[in-house]
């Protein structure tokens, strides 16, 4: 494991991701997309977050942006206490150890041509010089921790299933003993049964490594099952975060409301009507003004069409949303 701090792993203060819109040959700025636009949280060490909310709300630019595979517009990331956000390439390459990211897709990080062994050490080699024999050793330790077994190290990429690729993307990532890994949709392409085994084992390994996880998925369910806490994004903003119980026995924002009243029951037997949150998701180059939720919101007034409402915080459950700042909507 990296060297630690006392403090949250992540710290992330008004952070804004924001990019120009540009037209013509002379490439001349026409507007904005406001991907992340002021999200603050921070996280603790062994924990998860998990963010959810539907595609264009900016959860996978706002995980790309914290492991800082992109510079951001605006706002503080400290990892470890260290403020990461104005960090140069060549800065930022020593720091990779701590922080790593798992797609959805594995097959994107592993190399076709080289073997699964091979893939998995390749970041810890980036670092280290590394003997034959201790190159080999750490390959069987990672393929031990993810349940692959070591005659796996020389098939290639092609040779795996969906759920035992995802597992090389994660040893992969966990070469580098990382303090903090976003994952971006790791489960979203397998198979349910696949998915539940990938899930507890990412589980396990944040038990046993101690390693913090932003988990970025549309499913609620597993969400609710991998999170400490949750943090639900509508247009680049965060509009409720809390305990996964605050979040998901007393939602409070009219969208994580919706969210979860439209999410599908996982029990197939049960023939229940799937919903959808009414309307669609505004573009994020021309958010609504005041609260960006009120084309769609049931509960919408004049005051939300106007004022945009600001993250309020009771014992640990922030939600932004004027029926919760007093006064009338
Ligand atoms: Fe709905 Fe108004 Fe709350 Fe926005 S501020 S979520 S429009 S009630």
């Amino acid at each position: 494991m990296s060297q630690a701090h006392d403090g949250p792993v992540l710290a992330v203060n008004d952070l804004k991701m924001h990019f120009p819109i540009r037209r013509g040959v002379l490439g001349r700025q026409v507007g904005t997309v406001y991907a992340v636009d002021g999200v603050s949280f921070t996280l603790e060490p062994g924990q998860t977050l998990g963010l959810v909310g539907e595609s264009g709300c900016g959860k996978s630019t706002l995980g790309r942006t914290l492991v800082r595979l992109a510079e951001p517009t605006a706002g503080q990331i400290c990892l470890d206490g260290q403020d990461i956000s104005r960090l140069t390439p060549g800065e930022l390459r020593p720091l990779r150890r701590k922080m790593q990211i798992v797609l959805q897709d594995p097959f994107s990080s592993l190399n076709p041509r080289r073997t699964a062994g091979d893939s998995v050490i390749e970041p810890l080699s980036n670092f280290e010089r590394l003997t034959a024999s201790t190159r080999r050793e750490r390959m069987a330790e990672l393929f031990a921790k993810v349940g692959l077994p070591a005659e796996a190290m020389r098939k290639y990429p092609h040779e795996f299933s969906g759920g035992q690729r995802q597992r090389l993307g994660i040893a992969r990532a966990l070469s580098v003993s990382p303090r903090l890994i976003v994952a971006d949709e790791p489960v979203s392409a397998l198979d349910v049964s696949v998915q539940a085994q990938v899930i507890n084992l990412m589980m396990r390994l944040q038990q046993d490594l101690g390693v913090a996880y932003v988990f970025i998925s549309h499913d609620l369910a597993v969400v609710e099952h991998v999170s400490h806490q949750v943090a639900v994004m509508y247009l680049g903003r965060i509009v409720e975060i809390g305990s996964r119980n605050q979040l998901f026995s007393a939602p409070r924002h009219p969208y994580t409301q919706a969210l979860l009243a439209a999410a599908p029951i996982p029990d197939p037997l049960k023939k229940v009507q799937r919903q959808v949150v009414p309307g669609d998701v505004p573009s994020p180059a021309k958010p609504p003004p005041g609260c960006h939720f009120h084309t769609r919101c049931s509960q919408v007034g004049p005051r939300c069409r106007r004022e945009a409402p600001v993250l309020q915080d009771t014992a640990g459950h922030a939600v932004a949303c004027h029926l919760y700042t007093g006064g009338t909507v």
